[in-house]
This record gives C-alpha cells, structure tokens and sequence, in this order.
C-alpha cells in the first residue's frame, strides 16, 4: 500500500505485539501457539477469532475476516490504512518521515554534544578538588565510587557561572546552552546563569546511553532537594527511565524490571545487585515508560514506599490500567498483567516498603535480603486494585456492595487474561459474598458492549459489514492447498513460483495471492500490507493460520515442479508442432530452420516421456501431492 516504505511498516511490526493490541479490545485465551477469544466482527459463542503471534496476523474462523495489525485496526476501529499505520506508528513509538523537520537531525545532534561536553565537565568536577562536597555527600549515603563511576555521577561547582565559561571557551552560544536546559536567561536585565550550582548531578541518559538531561541533587538543605533539567528537543517527561542503559542486559537476562522512584533508590539497588533496576523520575510512571520496559522484559515490579508518595504512584498506575482502555492509542491495559505464559505479556506487580522505609534506606539497614523479600513478595497489581476498590466501598451496606460489584465487573471486563480474569472474579465473588459467575457474566457482557461499540460512523463508501469471507465462493482444494504450500515453505515458493503461471489458480483471490507472491521477497505475511484488498488479506491469513506438518513438503514440491516441467515442455511442443504446420501450410519448402524445429519437436517429447514415466500420481489428479 502505497505512502508507507516496507522498512517503516516493518519497523512498526517488529515493535508491536498483535496479542497485545488485539488483546485490548477482546479477550484472549492460550491455545497451544495461538490466542482465541470471541470475534469482534461476528456475533459467535464459541471462540473462533485467532491470533497468530509469531506471525502477527489474526483470523476468524467464523466469518473469515483476517489481516495483520493494521488491518486489525483498520477494521476494528474504520480507520484506512494511512490512519492505521499513524496510530500503530505511534504506539509503537515509531517517528513517521513526515514528521521529522529536515534540519532537526541536525539540531539533535548539536544538543547531544553540548550535553555530552557538560556531562564530561560535571564529571571531571566531581572527581577533582572541587567536587569534595559531592563526594562526601557520596560516602554519607554510603554509595560506593566504583557505582558512582557506572552511572556516571557529577558534580556541578558552586557559582554562577562555571559551566557557561567552560562552553564558551569551547564557542558554544548561550542560546544553544538554554535549549539544551543547561543555563538559564536572567530575568531582568541581560545574561544568563547556570541552571545547576553546587549540586551533585545523575546524568540522565537515552537508551543508547547519550546523555539527556540532567537531575541535581542538593547537598545542604536548600531548596529544591531536587532540581532536573526541564524538558527539551531531547528529553521528554515522562518518556525515559532513569538508568534503562545501565540495567537493560540485567532486565533481559532476568526477564524482569524493577521500577523505583529516585536516583539514589536506583543506584543503592544496583550497589545491592539488583542490577534491573530504573528509576521512574518522579512519584508517577508513564505509559511511555512501562513501554520502554515491556520491550526488554515481561515483568515488572513496582516498589512503592509505603508513604503518600507511593500510594499515589500506585494510583497512578491504577489508573494507567482503568482509565485509558479505550484509547486506540494508548495501549496500557490490564491485559498486559496476565502473568508470565509467554514472552510478550506483561505482569506488573507491586511490592510494598515496610513503613518508614524506602529502598535506599531499607537496603542500609537491612541489607539486600530484606529487599530481596519484599520483591518476592510482590503481589499482581490487579489484586492490590481489587483490594483498593473494596476498601473504598462500605461493604456493610447494600449500596455500597452494589457499588463494588458493579466497579469490580468493569474491572474484570477488562482483563483480557482468561485465567486471571477467573481468579480475580473468584476473590472478589468471595469477599462480596456475591456468585462468582453471576460476576464474570456481568463482566463478559460490560466486555462485549465496548468490544462492539462502534467509536467512529463507517465513512461513506466502505462497506465494513461486508463479510471478507463471502465475496467469493469457495476455492478447490488443489488451488487452496497450493497457495497453502507456497505461504508455508520457503522452498515451495523458492521452486514454483518461477515456474507457476497465472492461469494455474483460478480462484480470483488465490490468484491475487500469487501474483503478490511472485513480486514478495520477504516472509509472506509482509504481504498483508501489500494486498489493498481486505479479502485478500483475509484469504492470506486463513491460508497462514492452518495448522500443517509439513514433513514431505519436499517430495510434494518434486512432484508439483515435475508437473509444471512437463506442461511446459508440452506446450513447448505444441509450439513447435504450430510453426511447422504453419509453414507448410503456407506451402514452404523443408528449410533448414524447420529441421531444427523438428528436431526440438522431437527432444521435448521424449523428455516429456521420461517425466511422465517417473511420476508417481495420474496426471488427471490436480491436487498437489500428500
Ligand atoms: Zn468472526
């Protein structure tokens, strides 16, 4: 489809997981590598709406329709393709051509080397004379150097106007140094002064490692203990994690993030070899940064304090997983909560600081095992939701256990994780004393009214109702199985799409899906973003769904390109024969070109002879070999 380069439409495939965005919508059951749940395009009481994650495309059984992700959207919520690729593009933090402006590579570029520049200076303070301050605050915390070396740590002199005299010998302009959050314009009159004095500095850096931006630290009791740099070209609120460089290999390796809220929190947890540990920045994490995290790691585990600041990350969360559900874009839900079944869902769990504890000072007084507990001990966050919700209902009443039911059931409605969404329905059944199936019918139904409720009016024209099954009858099965081989076995196609001709399929949709596939070179299911026709992409995804072995593919790409071999050669043939008629007709004399003709007449035949006599199947049986 046209506007789009396949890198981009890639780029955005590979950052997206179809069982998440689907997931969002409907819920999802395991089965075996697929997920099932009820088709949001047909009315149906058995699951027969499949996903496909390994090849992110989707497929109902029931009425036929199938696609990718786009063509997910494209249905689920009437976008056209241009629209869908924006919304995914943007869920997936993919940054489209057209929104970059043609000098701001450059400009990032000259920003990240005047913070580099600063953060080297900052650096190099710390560790010189000056910087005694900073490291005496270091030793009080009882933060070991070699940490404070691995994250990078500075410090920023006293005085108004160190850095700026540092970068100006280095002809970097103060305009360019207030862009990049550094320095600050004076208020009255002219000039301008450092934006960090006598503080210690925690770079913040990019997943790259670059550094951003910068948080400052006071040393004494003056105010702001905490002074960051504001928010510029390069750094975002909100869209990083503090430490997400340092502590990816960590969060990989084992498959599990630890989120805190401050830098020194951080850097205490990885002193104490909790090396998956980031920091959040600030009392509330993001769905930006829940994103970040759900690249590397399939589980996350918040640590709260048990104070205000905690209960109100811990409600911010809450609200992440509540709120936003129906916000295509936005893809934070509690379906990403369903525990640890496979790669690519996400559990978030939240573990609670005794009192008066955060992990900084946890970790001091009590060492790595008392933290090392309360993270195992860390419960899903949809329990502590459940929890929070009963608490805030008087259950001793009739209206307020009416209000929990009610609040819990659209909580339910919204896990896409079958298994959670029972056990939950369970706990909560048990502690309002109500029926727990009472409870998740409620739910299911809360679930299906979003699932089919229509965001957008159909624009004119495109007939979403149409059934993507139905526009053609159904193709013979020697066709079907043909283009299922193809889609399957790289090999198949590698030997018979240069050899098969169009009129070999006469099925209109089959048809388009060879011609697709003779012009593909990546994996067969890129072609979902080939194929305009939303048919034909549903067709591609029934054929991709079907479950086969594939074991004797290679015997039956033999039989089937022997085949193809001896019709060509028939034809070839029958060519030959045609221009020695038709010479003769027109009552030439035996020339020397018609001797040769003859003989090619001849060479074809008997090849035809031999491939006929070592095939195994009549050749009036069309259907490629089993
Ligand atoms: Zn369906």
């Amino acid at each position: 489809m046209a506007g789009f380069s396949p890198e981009l439409l890639d780029e955005i495939r590979s950052r997206l997981d179809i069982v998440e965005l689907v997931g969002q919508f409907i819920g999802l059951k395991r089965v075996g590598s697929h997920w099932k749940g009820l088709c949001p395009f047909h009315t149906e009481r058995t699951p027969s709406f499949t996903v496909n994650p390994a090849r992110g495309i989707f497929h109902c059984f029931g009425c036929g329709v199938g696609g990718d992700a786009f063509g997910f959207l494209m249905r689920h919520d009437r976008l056209d393709f241009p629209e869908a690729v924006r919304a995914l593009a943007e869920r997936t933090g993919v940054i489209l051509p057209t929104k970059r402006e043609p000098d701001a590579d450059s400009k990032f570029e000259t920003l990240r080397q005047i913070m580099a520049l600063a953060a080297d200076f900052y650096t190099q303070s710390l560790w010189a004379p000056a910087g005694q301050k900073g490291r005496e605050y270091l030793e009080r915390r009882g933060v070991d150097l070699e940490v404070a070396r691995r994250f990078g740590l500075g410090y920023a002199p006293e005085g108004w106007n160190t850095l700026l005299s540092v970068m100006g010998k280095q002809s970097i302009a103060e305009e360019q140094l207030v862009q990049a959050g550094l320095v600050v314009a004076r208020q009255a009159g002219s000039g301008f002064y450092d934006r960090f004095r006598g503080r210690l500095l925690f770079p913040i850096r990019d997943l790259q490692g670059r550094v951003i931006a910068f948080g400052g630290r006071a040393l004494g009791p003056e105010e702001p203990k905490y002074l960051n740099s504001p928010e510029t070209p390069l750094y975002v609120k909100g869209q990083t994690l503090y430490a997400l460089d340092v502590a990816r290999p960590a969060v990989r390796a084992r498959n599990r993030a630890v989120i805190v809220e401050g830098y020194l929190d951080c850097l205490m947890a990885h002193q104490h070899g909790f090396d998956e540990t980031v920091a959040a920045l600030g009392t509330a994490f993001t769905e930006a940064q829940l994103g970040l995290l759900r690249r590397h790691t399939d589980e996350v585990i918040a640590l709260f304090d048990a104070d205000a600041a905690g209960e109100k990350a811990s409600t911010r969360l809450e609200d992440m997983m509540t709120g936003t559900m129906d916000l295509p874009n936005l893809g934070w839900s509690v379906t990403r909560t369903g525990g640890f079944e496979r790669p690519g869902y996400f559990s978030i769990k939240v573990a609670v600081l005794p009192a008066g504890h955060d992990p900084d000072s946890l970790l001091r007084a009590e060492g790595a095992p008392a933290l090392a507990a309360r993270i195992e001990a860390a419960r899903p966050l949809l329990s502590v939701v459940l929890d929070r919700m009963l608490q805030e209902e008087d259950l001793a009443t009739a209206r307020g256990r009416a209000t929990a039911h009610a609040r819990v059931a659209l909580l339910l409605g919204k896990v896409a994780n079958a298994e959670e969404a029972t056990m939950l329905s369970r706990e909560a059944a048990r502690r309002l004393g109500v029926d727990a199936t009472q409870l998740w019918i409620e739910a299911q139904q809360l679930q299906g009214a979003r699932a089919r409720g229509p965001r957008f009016e159909p624009p004119a024209g495109r007939a979403a109702s149409e059934s993507a099954a139905n526009r053609w009858p159904p193709p013979n099965l020697a066709e079907r199985d043909l283009l299922t081989l193809l889609v399957h076995v790289d090999e198949a196609r590698a030997e018979l799409l240069p050899l098969l001709e169009m009129e070999d399929v006469a099925h209109p949709g089959l048809r388009a899906l060879l011609a697709a596939l003779r012009q593909a070179s990546g994996p067969p299911e890129d072609l979902m973003s080939v194929l305009e026709d939303e048919a034909e992409r549903s067709l591609l995804a029934a054929l991709l769904m079907e479950e086969r072995q594939w074991a004797d593919a290679h015997s039956q790409i033999f039989d089937l390109r022997k085949r193809y071999d001896i019709r060509r050669r028939k034809q070839r043939v029958r060519q030959v024969s045609q221009g020695i008629a038709e010479a003769q007709g027109a009552g030439a004399p035996a020339l020397p070109a018609l001797e040769v003709e003859l003989r090619r007449l001849q060479q074809e035949a008997e090849a035809v002879r031999e491939l006929a006599l070592t095939r195994p199947a009549p050749e009036a049986d069309e259907r490629p070999g089993r």
